[in-house]
């Protein structure tokens, strides 16, 4: 059931990587992003246990020395974010293709007010998973709020965004864009929801993880 659900969500990945292109090819003039544009790969985010799990399986893609890499940067974080929050997990928070024995462990009660002071705390951490070039060494599998980061109204401008405060909007294509992303948010609440029954536990739903999570 797991796999199914995996597979179904990758193809959600994939339609969030269409609704990106497609505003950037009617409103270039308002998308900043280009390649080794990362400034939003440094700082901590969350991310749902959906992308956890496909970052998890995805990485044994990655070349030995590059496993190992992302490994240290991934754990050397969550020791750190452990040290300041002492309910985030220092080890690996989801469950991995086995299924045996479900075990949840990230951390499902966080509020909002307690991430954001995370967040703050922590300050700018690189993802694991920004490479020595500033390139995502799982750009085929990143998260989803990876794939809708620089979209107008869809996320919060990133320094390199607010330095240029009066771009244009791409005005007549968000409409269209809203509801595709609107779409898009809609079937991933399904998924989570889905991926909570499977791994029996409700609150799954709703937990926080992040990508040093899925990497430790
Ligand atoms: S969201 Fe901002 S920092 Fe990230 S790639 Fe786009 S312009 Fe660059
Ligand atoms: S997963 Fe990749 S795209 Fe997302 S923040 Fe990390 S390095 Fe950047």
């Amino acid at each position: 059931m797991l796999d199914k659900l995996i597979d179904d969500y990758l193809r959600l990945l994939a339609r969030a990587t269409g609704a990106f292109a497609s505003f950037k090819d009617a409103a270039p003039e308002a998308v900043t992003c280009k390649p080794g544009c990362c400034e939003c790969c440094v700082g901590l985010f969350e991310i749902t246990p959906l992308d956890a799990e496909i970052v998890a399986l995805a990485s044994a893609q990655l070349p030995t020395a590059e496993l190992a890499r992302v490994r240290r940067e991934a754990a050397s974080q969550l020791e750190h974010l452990h040290a300041i929050e002492s309910r985030v997990p220092v080890g690996r928070g989801v469950l991995g293709p086995a299924k045996k024995s479900p075990r949840v462990d990230f951390p499902v009660s966080f509020t909002e007010r307690a991430l954001s002071s995370l967040v703050s705390q922590v300050g700018n951490v690189r993802c694991p998973l920004l490479d020595d070039a500033d390139r995502c060494a799982l750009y085929p599998f990143r998260p989803l709020v990876c794939r809708l980061q620089g979209l107008p109204r869809v996320s919060r401008p990133c320094g390199v965004m607010s330095q240029e405060p009066g771009r244009p909007k791409g005005t007549k294509n968000l409409a269209r864009l809203t509801r595709e992303v609107d779409g898009i948010f809609g079937m991933e609440a399904r998924m989570l929801s889905r991926y909570a029954k499977i791994v029996r536990a409700r609150d799954a739903a709703h937990a926080v993880c992040f990508v040093a999570t899925a990497l430790a």
